[in-house]
This record gives structure tokens, C-alpha cells and sequence, in this order.
């Protein structure tokens, strides 16, 4: 069984992550970049302590950061910019949601969902 208590500290600004809401690693667990060992073993960071990938956020509940340099949108390629902010806003939207579908870790991610009645 995954350890159900909540909070972790973040690696970034070392502060409490009190809720799986801003947890960077469901939200990157939820679209599919990290498998549910590294959620268990990864630190802990705010989505707005990982702005690379929190300025892909696209909703009006989320004030996304600007991110400057290599990693910003601007430099990127809009076909992709545009799939990234689907993915990321569409784990973002249901990472706001899990915890009150009660369902298992295991299931919150993107792809699950889609394997099921979806
Ligand atoms: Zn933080």
C-alpha cells in the first residue's frame, strides 16, 4: 500500500508541499513522465517551483509563471507548445479532482483514465 500521508518538503524552496494539488510530482505522474516507483522516491517540489513545466498550465484557476530562456514556450515549437499545454493542463485540471474520486494511486494517471469507460 502507498503511504497515504500527505507532505513532503519541497526540494526547491524547501517549504511544505501540503497538498497533492501542488505536488510537481503527481502532476507529472498524472501525465505519464514518471512511473508510480519515482512518486514514491523522487522529491517533492511545488508545480510553481517547476515553472518549465507549470507555464504550460492553461487555465483560468492557474496563474502560470513566464519562463525565460531555453525552456520558455516562446522558444518553442507552437505545434508542440500547443500539445505539451494540452497534456499539462489536462493533468493539472484532474489533479485538482483525485482526491476526491477516491480511487487508488494507481489510477490517476492520464492513461488509465483513457483505458477505462472513458
Ligand atoms: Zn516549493
Amino acid at each position: 500500500m502507498a503511504k497515504c500521508d500527505e507532505g513532503y518538503h519541497c526540494e526547491v524552496c524547501a517549504k511544505y508541499v501540503e497538498s497533492i494539488t501542488d505536488s510537481d510530482l503527481y502532476l507529472r505522474y498524472i501525465i505519464g513522465e514518471i512511473s508510480g516507483h519515482q512518486l514514491m522516491t523522487a522529491p517533492e517540489r511545488h508545480i510553481l517551483c517547476n515553472p518549465t513545466l507549470a507555464q504550460f498550465i492553461v487555465d483560468p484557476e492557474f496563474a502560470a509563471p513566464v519562463v525565460d530562456g531555453p525552456f520558455a514556450k516562446a522558444e518553442l515549437d507552437p505545434d508542440d507548445v500547443r500539445k505539451r499545454e494540452e497534456l499539462v493542463t489536462r493533468g493539472w485540471e484532474r489533479l485538482q479532482t483525485v482526491r476526491s474520486l477516491g480511487i487508488p494511486i494507481s489510477e490517476y494517471p492520464l492513461a488509465a483514465m483513457n483505458a477505462g469507460n472513458q
